[in-house]
């Protein structure tokens, strides 16, 4: 079997391509298999409506999108005698023209069939051609696909396990049909036609400027031939469809010469010359939809979902809607930030969408095959999909209107109100606080800062003060970190020189645009906006809670790096290594990761480097990571990217007690305000406790019970107790800052010069967690003395919880149970350790000898489980650890001054300070999570 994905995309047409794609940028590894040997050649959606154009904008794809097509500023057909009396022309507008306008500024519709500018290589997949599904089997935790194709005229089979498994497979869809999915609805052969697409030639009415758009040749009765170009118009290549009575098809769609003949015979217009056929086949317009799209780990999307007629345009369009509701979607759930539950709003949310876009362009298929052509291609602004809306949703949350009930799923907004599950509208003219670098934009609008890999919080001040949006900031900060971007907007530059040092971004309204766009007036509201641009909630007072609710996102309660290196793609907000030195990182980093994580499918660097995506999206995803602000004037140290999406740091100064940086020329104007901050900090320092810390958790039943099992298992303790009763083994369990939090600290550190007030604690903290738990075939019995001698000879080191008695060499435990060491030792400090010796719980046996998975209980995710193991163990105390807000465990202290000497030291690199071993250690574990960082980079790309 292969190794496993986390998506296969079965299809390559506009919705697996697209899927694909968003799910890449979320950082999820894909396979896209396509069962032809090339791609389709010809036209397959020439109409991008505005709102698919929207998408590709997030998806940054607009600019190759719009280099390929043109747009029309209000598309029309051409209707023509036919045959051709001499009569000129009539002239018929698709949809009455709109101007663009700062909420919609890509309002018109253009013309490609785009998609295939959809290229996965620069994440380093590839469509697989010739590969086709052929079954699938479907289990709670995975799926498993059986797919051949033709290698050297051999079949060749292959089975791939996969976390989802997304059926793009066109209308014919093996993975609906295989799901049991009722297609609801009828086909109808009474409206057979003949499509394909053709080139014309230079010099007729067709390729005339103002005629080319459409060519419409018929009446009512007789047959008809439309032509609509494609691509762009320097081609000459149009798209034909041709029906009508009295028409074979076979016959017509057998060759070239024959539809060019029943055109002539229909138009009467031999002037237009005809050059090569692209492709032509018979198409039978089906209306049909699924009433779910999905069923456990298997969804479909696009026309697998839902086919219809071709009038109203609105088949592809549609079909990268579903993909875009989907990805962001699975990329939460994978990565284990959502509950699974959160992927039944992607057909909850979709299904009427869908069900309405077929009542709609089934009424124009009736007024075109059954009526009068003329008004059939005519449609209403709502084609245009800007009115696609969600509201009514279960994931959608609207304060403002909190009865927000669905409307016509087509027709967000005429009532003229801006809600919960509507679109997001853009809003340029949106001032950067402080001064930018020369080279980067002052200026930027909201579908600039759209992401499809994040959600976006607009905070919106209102007439508030700094305390809403610093709790605002604060709340935000409890959720992994890259899954929200912050952005304050202000309605004017405030007078107080304020900087929310904990927004991704602070920006004033210039123009008042975003304020009247999401009528804001003086009431402080924030607005969540989705990955996929659409409003997920309104809060007029945030809360956490509301945010948990809404956008289903957990904050990192569970959070490792193990847990990532299974889950994760994404951008990490490790600080990183660049990637050219990952080479020199010494292979015993990564034999330790293998140890400590338990993995034998830790890559070493060489297999990072094979896999690693190009240069260029790398430099794209770390520039978050590194960039900074001068806190005076808020310039960043990240010079523009120059084209192939470099960039360089500037060298900030920086302050040598916190983290804080200013440019040079700030320097003498903003020290005297950081000054005092540094004070406070420096009082805040307080000695570790770590003989509270190893009390509180011995305490906790829960922990102890866990390492007890720990122990257990690794020590195969179930095979030995018989024959060995009294066995002795220990464990040796490292506690120590973790570097992950890094950046958190650092924000810690802001957050105390910003907003730490009279009232304020001193911030800055130290968390502590269970950094690793080593266990050692060297703990035989002689070594386990040997260590207690040596322990109790040195300096500092402290036991408990056990007499002298217990620890000799003759010790058997009480109830004839294996006897366990347990050393606590502080960040490798030896005399810093405490030791503890217990006998493991028959309880404890009992549990191990089930072997049941850890049940785990979030108030998100609901009741889930983990299987037992070391790992699991690490991730579940590291887990209890962080998730006790009370500081019950007493893991968290005021950090000590050297504890921010040393992560200040390690930041800088230096190591030539009293405390060169620790920063030493540090600069390690650093660079081991970059190592991981850089591994979820790779996990996408199939080898
Ligand atoms: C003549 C015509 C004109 C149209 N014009 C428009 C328009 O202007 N605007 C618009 O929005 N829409 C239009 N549409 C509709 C649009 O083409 C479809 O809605 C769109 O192509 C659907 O995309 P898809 O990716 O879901 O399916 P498809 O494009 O059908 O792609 C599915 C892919 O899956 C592959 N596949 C199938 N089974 C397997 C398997 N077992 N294993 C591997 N691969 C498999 C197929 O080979 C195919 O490449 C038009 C359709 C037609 C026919």
């Amino acid at each position: 079997m292969s190794t496993s994905v986390n998506v296969l995309i079965v299809g390559a047409g506009p919705t697996g391509l697209s899927l694909a794609y968003s799910l890449l940028l979320n950082g999820l590894s894909v396979r896209i298999i396509e069962k032809r040997v090339e791609f389709h050649s010809g036209e397959r959606g020439a109409g991008i409506t505005p709102r698919t154009l929207e998408i590709y904008k997030f998806l940054g794809l607009l600019p190759d999108v719009l280099k390929e097509s043109f747009s029309f500023p209000s598309r029309t057909v051409y209707y023509h005698t036919a045959p051709d009396d001499g009569s000129p022309p009539k002239f018929i507008p698709l949809t009455d023209p709109v101007a663009d306008s700062p909420d919609r500024p890509l309002g018109k519709t253009a013309t490609n069939s785009s998609f295939e500018l959809i290229s996965l290589k620069e994440y380093g997949c590839s469509v697989e051609l010739g590969t086709e599904l052929q079954s699938f089997e479907e289990f709670p935790d995975h799926a498993i696909a059986k797919t051949i194709k033709t290698v050297d005229s051999e079949q060749v089979e292959e089975t791939i396990k996969v976390d989802w498994l997304v059926g793009a497979d066109g209308g014919r869809s093996i993975v609906r049909k295989q799901l049991g999915l009722e297609f609801v609805g009828k086909s109808h052969a009474e409206a057979e036609m003949i499509t394909g697409d053709i080139h014309v030639k230079e010099g007729s009415i067709l390729t005339q400027d103002q005629i080319r758009f459409w060519g419409y040749f018929s009446d009512d009765k007789k047959p008809a031939i439309m032509m609509r170009p494609c691509g762009v118009p320097e081609q000459n290549l149009f798209q034909f469809m041709l029906r009508g009575p009295g028409i074979d098809n076979a016959k017509v769609s057998s060759s070239r010469e024959e539809l060019v003949k029943v055109f002539y015979e229909i138009t009467g217009r031999e002037d237009i010359a005809f050059g090569d056929l692209v492709w032509m086949g018979v198409w039978t317009p089906n209306i049909r939809m699924v009433d779910n799209f999905a069923k456990g780990r298997v969804f479909v999307a696009g026309d697998a979902a839902h086919v219809h007629s071709p009038t109203g345009g609105q088949g592809m369009n549609s079909s990268i809607q579903d993909s875009f509701n989907l990805a962001w979607k699975l990329a939460l759930v994978q990565k284990g930030l959502s509950p699974q539950s959160l992927l039944d709003s992607y057909s909850q949310e979709r299904v009427p969408v869908i069900a309405t876009m077929l009542e709609k362009t089934t009424e124009l298929f009736n007024k075109e095959f059954r009526g009068s052509q003329q008004t059939g291609f005519r449609r209403g602004q709502e084609f245009g999909q800007l009115g696609v809306n969600y509201r009514g949703s279960p994931i959608i949350l609207d304060e403002r209107y909190p009865d927000n009930q669905m409307v016509d799923p087509y027709r967000a907004g005429e009532d003229g109100t801006v809600r919960g599950g509507d679109r997001a509208p853009d809003a340029p003219a949106l001032v950067r606080l402080g001064k930018p670098a020369a080279a980067q934009q002052t200026s930027t609008s909201l579908f600039e800062i759209f992401k499809p890999m994040q959600h976006t919080a607009l905070i919106f001040p209102g007439s508030t003060t700094d305390a809403f949006v610093t709790e605002t900031l604060k709340t935000l900060c409890e959720y992994s970190s890259g899954t929200v971007r912050s952005v304050v907007l202000f309605s004017k530059s405030p007078s107080a020189k304020l900087s929310f040092d904990l927004a991704d971004m602070t920006v004033v309204d210039s123009q008042g645009l975003a304020y009247t766009h999401y009528a804001i007036d003086k009431v402080a509201m924030v607005i969540i906006v989705r990955p996929d641009g659409y409003i997920g909630a309104v809060h007029q007072l945030f809360r956490v809670s509301c945010l948990i609710n809404v956008i289903a996102l957990r904050p990192p309660l569970l959070f490792s790096p193990r847990q990532n290196l299974e889950m994760s793609s994404v951008p990490s907000t490790y600080p990183g290594v660049p990637i050219s030195s990952l080479a020199e990182i010494p292979p015993d980093i990564f034999r330790r990761a293998q140890i400590q994580w338990g993995s034998s499918q830790v890559p070493t660097p060489s297999e990072i480097l094979e896999k690693m995506p190009p240069k260029e999206v790398l430099m794209k995803n770390l520039r978050p990571i590194f960039e900074r602000h001068c806190e005076g004037c808020w310039q960043s140290n990240i010079s523009s990217a120059s084209d192939n999406g470099e960039w360089e740091r500037l060298n900030f100064k920086k302050c040598s007690r916190t983290p804080s940086t200013a440019q040079e020329d700030c320097q003498k104007d903003h020290w005297p305000n950081h000054k005092p901050s540094c004070k406070k900090m420096e009082k805040s320092s307080s000695s570790l406790k770590l003989e509270r810390i190893v009390q509180l958790f011995w305490a906790i039943r829960l922990l102890r019970g866990s390492l007890e099992v720990y122990a257990i298992i690794v020590y195969g303790i179930l095979n030995l107790y018989k024959s060995q009763k009294g066995l002795r083994f220990a464990l040796r369990i490292d506690i120590g800052l973790e570097p992950a939090e890094i950046t958190t600290f650092m924000k810690m550190f802001h957050e105390q010069k910003t907003y730490g007030g009279k009232n304020t604690e001193p911030r800055p903290q130290g968390m502590f967690q269970i950094n690793s738990i080593t266990h050692s075939d060297e703990y035989t019995k002689e070594s386990f003395s040997r260590l207690e001698r040596a322990r109790r000879g040195a300096p500092g080191a402290k036991r408990i919880t056990v007499s002298e008695k217990e620890v000799n060499d003759d010790l058997t435990s009480k109830n004839g149970l294996p006897v366990v060491l347990l050393e606590f030792v502080w960040r490798g400090d030896v005399a810093n350790s405490w030791t503890v010796v217990t006998s493991v719980s028959e309880e404890a046996m009992e549990v191990a000898r089930k072997r049941e998975p850890y049940t785990k209980i979030s108030q998100i995710r609901g009741t889930f489980h983990v299987p037992f193991g070391p790992d699991s163990t690490i991730e579940f105390m590291n887990g209890v650890i962080r998730n006790d807000k009370k500081d019950m465990l007493g893991l968290r202290f005021p950090m000590r001054r050297t504890d921010i000497e040393i992560i200040r030291a390690a930041g800088r690199k230096d190591t030539d300070t009293e405390n060169a071993d620790a920063v030493k250690a540090l600069l390690v574990k650093t660079k081991r999570d970059a190592i991981y960082s850089s591994f979820y980079v790779s996990v996408g790309k199939p080898s």
